[in-house]
Order: C-alpha cells, then sequence, then structure tokens
C-alpha cells in the first residue's frame, strides 16, 4: 500500500456542502482518498508528506472538449481572423497532412499545458485520420504523461462531394469508422472507478456526418454501454445547414437520430431556444462550454445560466487549440465566469431590478470545471475531493505577486490572472511538482512539437 499525506493547505473540496478548510488536508490511500479534513485530524505520517502551507488546494480540473492535434497549428495567419466554417476550410488542408507521430507529439504537448493548468481528466475529440493515424496514437502518448483520457473515436463521412463542409479527402468510409470503433472500445475502454482511459464515440458534426452514422454511432455506444459526443449547435451557420439539410434544428437533428440521453454530451451548445434546453433537461444531455473558442470563432455565448437554472449537466472545455490557442483550462474557468457576466450584461441584466441577483461566482465556475465536467463524462469517482474518490488535484501558491493584496485564497485564482498549478496530484501520483512537470521532458516536448508543426505547414 502507498500513502500521501497533503497537509496545511487552503482546500476547496466541491462537495455537496462546499465545505472549505483553513487548514485542511488529504490522506491518500493507493491513488484514493481515504480521509479529508482538517490537518490536524489526519494521520502524522506517510510514505510521501506534501505540506501545501500557503497553498491553495482544489479537486482536479476536468477537460470537457479538446482537439489535441490542433496545438500543432495554433495562429495560423490564415486562419486567424475567420468564423468556424472559413477558420475550418482553411484548416482541413493542413490536418489532411497529420502523420502519427504528430498526433502522438500533439497529444503530450495538449496535456502538458492541461496538466499545469491544474487539469487531471481531459476528453479528446479525434476526428480525422489522415495518414495511417489512430486513436492508439493519443492513448499511448496520453498513458506517459498521466492524466486521466477520455479519448473520442470521432469521425467524418460527409465530405463536399455529398453535400458537407470538409473536402473529400479527410472523409472515411463507414463500415471502417464503426469497425474502428467497435476495436477501440474493446481494447481500451475502462468504466471502473479510477479508471485512465475511457473510449466515446463522437461523429465530428451536423455538417461532417451523415445521419445514418450518427444512428450508427448510438447503436454500437449503447451496446458497449460508453458515451456518445458531438459538436453541436455551435454556429448560427450550422443552425441553417440544419434546417436546410435536415429540415430540424441542430437539437431536433440529434432526437431524430436518437442522440439524446445522459450518455450525451454537446460542445458549445450556444445556438438553443428555451424549449431545446428543457430537451437537454429531461433527457440529462450534457454540455461542454467552451467559452474562449466561442469568443475567438465569435460563435455566440452559450446560455449558461438557463441550462444551470433548468438543470442541465455543465462542464468545461478549452476545444481545439487552433481555436483558443491554449490549453490552460484554468483560464477557461476564467472566461467562462467573465462571459457569463458578459451575457447578464447584453441581455439587459440590472442590479437596480434585482440586488440579490448575483453575478456567476468564482466558485461556480470552478464547480463548472471540476464537479460539472465529472458529471458531464459521467464520472462519479471524480471531481470533488471527498473519502473514496480518486485523489485527483492541484496547488497554487498564494506568494505569487498576481495574488498581492488578494483577500479570498480560492476566488483569486479565477479573478487574477491564469497561473500554472505548482502541483498536479492524479490518483496520487505527481504530473507536476514545484510548478514542474515530472512525467515528461518539457524543453524534448517543446522543440519535437515544433518540428513537427513547421513541417505541417512547410
Ligand atoms: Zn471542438
Amino acid at each position: 500500500m502507498t500513502t500521501l499525506l497533503v497537509k496545511n493547505a487552503h482546500l476547496l473540496t466541491m462537495d455537496d456542502h462546499q465545505t472549505e478548510l483553513a487548514d485542511g488536508g488529504l490522506f491518500i490511500e493507493d491513488g484514493f482518498i481515504k480521509l479529508v479534513g482538517q490537518t490536524d485530524s489526519l494521520p502524522d505520517t506517510a510514505d510521501e508528506v506534501l505540506d501545501l502551507t500557503g497553498h491553495v488546494v482544489l479537486p482536479g480540473l476536468v477537460n470537457t472538449h479538446h482537439h489535441f492535434y490542433q496545438t500543432l497549428t495554433r495562429a495560423v495567419p490564415a486562419a486567424q481572423d475567420a468564423n468556424l466554417f472559413n477558420w475550418l476550410k482553411t484548416l482541413y488542408p493542413i490536418w489532411a497532412r497529420l502523420t502519427p507521430h504528430d498526433i502522438f507529439t500533439s497529444t503530450q504537448t495538449a496535456l502538458a499545458e492541461l496538466a499545469l493548468s491544474g487539469c487531471t481528466t481531459a476528453s479528446d475529440h479525434l476526428y480525422l485520420y489522415p495518414n495511417a493515424s489512430k486513436l492508439d496514437d493519443e492513448i499511448a502518448a496520453a498513458s506517459e504523461v498521466g492524466l486521466r483520457i477520455h479519448a473520442s473515436r470521432g469521425s467524418m463521412s460527409l465530405g463536399e462531394s455529398k453535400g458537407g463542409l470538409p473536402p473529400d479527402s479527410v472523409v472515411d468510409d463507414e463500415d471502417s469508422i464503426l469497425k474502428d470503433s467497435q476495436r477501440l472500445i474493446q481494447k481500451y475502454h475502462d468504466p471502473n472507478p479510477g479508471s485512465m482511459v475511457q473510449i466515446v464515440i463522437a461523429p465530428c458534426s451536423p455538417f461532417s456526418v451523415t445521419g445514418e452514422l450518427m444512428k450508427q454511432s448510438a447503436q454500437l455506444a449503447r451496446e458497449y454501454g460508453v458515451h456518445l459526443h458531438t459538436h453541436l449547435a455551435e454556429t448560427e451557420d450550422e443552425e441553417q445547414f440544419c434546417v436546410q439539410k435536415f429540415g430540424h434544428r441542430p437539437v431536433g437533428y440529434m432526437q431524430e437520430v436518437d442522440w439524446v440521453g445522459d450518455d450525451v454530451w454537446f460542445a458549445h451548445a450556444v445556438w438553443v431556444n428555451d424549449q431545446e434546453i428543457q430537451v437537454f433537461a429531461r433527457h440529462n444531455c450534457g454540455v461542454a462550454h467552451c467559452p474562449t473558442s466561442n469568443m475567438r470563432l465569435a460563435s455566440g455565448i452559450a446560455p449558461i445560466k438557463q441550462y444551470r437554472n433548468a438543470g442541465v449537466k455543465v462542464g468545461l472545455g478549452v476545444d481545439g487549440s487552433a481555436s483558443n490557442d491554449g490549453s490552460h483550462l484554468l483560464a477557461e474557468v476564467r472566461n467562462a465566469m467573465l462571459l457569463a457576466r458578459v451575457k447578464e450584461g447584453i441581455t439587459g441584466y440590472s442590479l437596480s431590478d434585482d440586488p440579490n441577483r448575483k453575478l456567476m461566482t468564482a466558485r461556480e465556475a470552478l464547480y463548472l470545471g471540476t464537479r460539472g465536467g465529472a458529471a458531464v463524462l459521467g464520472r462519479k469517482d471524480i471531481g470533488s475531493l471527498e473519502t473514496g474518490k480518486c485523489a485527483d488535484f492541484f496547488a497554487i501558491k498564494g506568494d505569487k505577486l498576481g495574488f498581492a493584496g488578494m483577500h479570498d485564497p480560492v476566488s483569486a485564482v479565477v479573478f487574477g490572472q491564469p497561473v500554472n498549478a505548482d502541483y498536479t496530484v492524479v490518483g496520487g501520483k505527481f504530473i507536476v511538482k514545484e510548478g514542474q512537470l515530472v512525467t515528461v521532458d518539457e524543453q524534448k516536448v517543446i522543440e519535437r512539437h515544433n518540428k513537427a508543426a513547421k513541417r505541417l505547414l512547410s
């Protein structure tokens, strides 16, 4: 048995009572939390003792939407100032050149960045497989970094010649997509508590796959009890595409292809009306909110407050790094809080109307980034620091210049300029220690990544 004692920290548990301990700690056994409480209530010793005096400790952040490979195409000049459809059309031909080595390399870069931002579980959506690339390349790279991964077997089958958006060169035939999806579930999917790898079935978007593939994907996922994920209602362009091609708005189209249920979560879900929010609530669908990407691509502002009021599960995602162009999940927490406030402002909110009405708080934004994300991914073993849960957390030291004068250590990490984690721990194992990645060599990751990125655009 291996034990780790964390002590003397300001600890936010994110349990049902939002318990916060000014001098708290964790006692961890074999990767799971055995005890959580005041430091003086915990055992005195362990195999390893981590004294986090002056640090805030939070549950590990959960990233519900990303495209790791896009870290190779950040800030491409021709795609810097385009909206979604034009951005995609510019980048598809570049992505068609990706190799298995690029998938491996970009996965490590994205996960290293995520780990340094406090993330301990990430979902990735890989939806193109050029030049014999496989989801296996991503899973192998992730196991070296040490974060939990929900690897989505994405797909595109509706090319330009059939009325879709992507060029035919990056779409695949549907039989091989389904066969590969089944192979991956059988090979990697682990539904048990503490799972490091889960497989998700994830046709890319309404404008890049057929309705038939959506239906068959849902059938396959339900046969094996794995989750379903896709982009939905991201932009007004997509809404028009769905109405013209399928005779439904995006959410209606999902109902038509049997894509509603507590095993489904949608990335973005910006362009929805009140009835559609109720559809999500009734069927317990989840939403991956990606505020930075939505701002970067001028997609719109998702109605997070309405989702929350209706009881819809909401988590956060950094989205593909070419539409962010970073993988800093704590920065996403901050942007989620700020963008929710922008939405309040532009929808006529006035403090004088209701002085008791509160704007989204820092702790609420952190909830979305932790427990919200865990619920969206269907995980009961992560998202909060409670007995029996995975020992996934991150710690930030409070004596940084940007925190000087802050009067609330938890809010400081959201209201303040986003900083990197000093410690990130997954299942009791250190991924980041004293601000440094310990599972991979950061400099080597950067060098390998820049070389691959340069080749891709040459
Ligand atoms: Zn995306």
